[in-house]
This record gives structure tokens, C-alpha cells and sequence, in this order.
């Protein structure tokens, strides 16, 4: 028997981009980064589909463009977007990626760090099941510390930042109950200069 007709028994290959302990639903929002762009940015966002409403299959609807606008008032809003971030976390802990770190997910939108615009150039988005108004979970801190720690090693990562610091005004993900404190990479607030927080 050949490999190709038993593709359980085989271990997933190795991809460019993909990490081995995330489970894949691929999205196809995302396109190449420009030639030569280096990951340098992380941006955490958050999201509930319907709003407020968790564990439901909204989100990775919503991230493989297959909402259904008649099922909620809101997905009419929203259904004919094209989004994606990367990596999702849902309440109970769990990583799904969506699409490689090695390409450009369109997760950011209009925004700016550190004097350059377009952050989705040179950043990994990672969603947490959440919204402004509901404490995020100790599962899902320890899924991020992980896949921090992941990214740091894979990516001269400068800074961990909110949606909303680089969308100030239009973005208020990941919310105030998103507690900084918990992360293990010191995130940057102000765009003014290049910061090293991450040399210990
Ligand atoms: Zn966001």
C-alpha cells in the first residue's frame, strides 16, 4: 500500500508557516507579504460570533467566508468581509491556525506601528474567543504564553500589541478585560521608536 491511500497512518508534513500543535482550518484570506517582510509584530485581537456568544462556529465561519447571513442580524453586517488572522484561541485553551505565518493574513486593517502603515505586512494576528466585557480564560493565557514563545523563537519579534493600539479609534479589541500582566512578552504601547523589551 502506498502511502498517498493511508494519509492517517502518516505524520502531517512539515509547512513553511504552520505550527505542528495547531489544529489547521485554512482560511483563504491572506495573500503573500511583501518580498523580504520579516514578522515583527504580534497583534492579539478578539472576537465573538454572534457577539457575546461562545463556541459556537461562527468565528471559523466567518474566517473561511462561509457565514450565513440569515442566521444572526449581525452576520448580514458582516458576511461579505474577507478576514482572517492567523491563529484563533478559543475559551477552552484550544490553537487553530488559519493560515501560515509565513504569508500575510488580512486580520489588521487600516493601521499603523512605529511610523508604518499596512501592520499586516509585517504582523501575526492571534483572536481570542472573547469580547470587551467577559474575562478571558486562564486556558486561553497559557495557549498564548505558549504560542508566544513559539513565534518569539521563529520571528524577530519587536512587540506584542492590541488591535486597538495600532486602530486607535476605530478598534477596541482585545478590550480592557484583556490583562496584560499575563503575557510573558511585554507588549509596547507608543509608536515613537524601535523598543527592545524583549532582550532579557
Ligand atoms: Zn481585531
Amino acid at each position: 500500500m502506498t502511502e498517498a491511500l493511508c494519509p492517517g497512518t502518516n505524520p502531517e508534513p512539515p509547512l513553511m508557516g504552520w505550527l505542528p500543535g495547531a489544529r489547521r482550518v485554512v482560511s483563504p484570506n491572506f495573500d503573500a507579504r511583501p518580498d523580504g517582510e520579516a514578522v515583527k509584530l504580534v497583534v492579539i485581537h478578539a472576537i465573538s460570533l454572534p457577539p457575546e456568544e461562545f463556541g459556537g462556529t461562527g468565528i471559523l465561519e466567518f474566517f473561511t467566508n462561509q457565514l450565513n447571513p440569515s442566521e444572526h442580524p449581525y452576520y448580514k453586517e458582516i458576511h461579505a468581509l474577507r478576514v482572517s488572522a492567523h491563529f484563533l484561541i478559543r475559551r477552552d485553551g484550544e490553537l487553530i491556525q488559519l493560515v501560515s505565518c509565513a504569508d500575510r493574513a488580512w486580520h489588521a486593517g487600516a493601521s499603523c506601528w512605529s511610523g508604518r502603515a499596512r501592520c499586516n505586512d509585517f504582523s501575526i494576528g492571534i483572536e481570542l474567543e472573547g469580547s470587551d466585557d467577559q474575562t478571558f480564560r486562564d486556558a486561553q493565557y497559557a495557549t498564548l504564553n505558549s504560542l508566544l514563545t513559539r513565534l518569539r523563537s521563529d520571528w524577530p519579534i519587536e512587540a506584542v500589541l492590541g488591535h486597538s493600539d495600532i486602530a486607535p479609534g476605530r478598534k477596541t479589541d482585545p478590550g480592557p478585560c484583556f490583562e496584560w500582566s499575563r503575557i510573558e512578552i511585554q507588549r509596547h504601547e507608543s509608536d515613537d521608536e524601535p523598543r527592545h523589551s524583549l532582550a532579557k
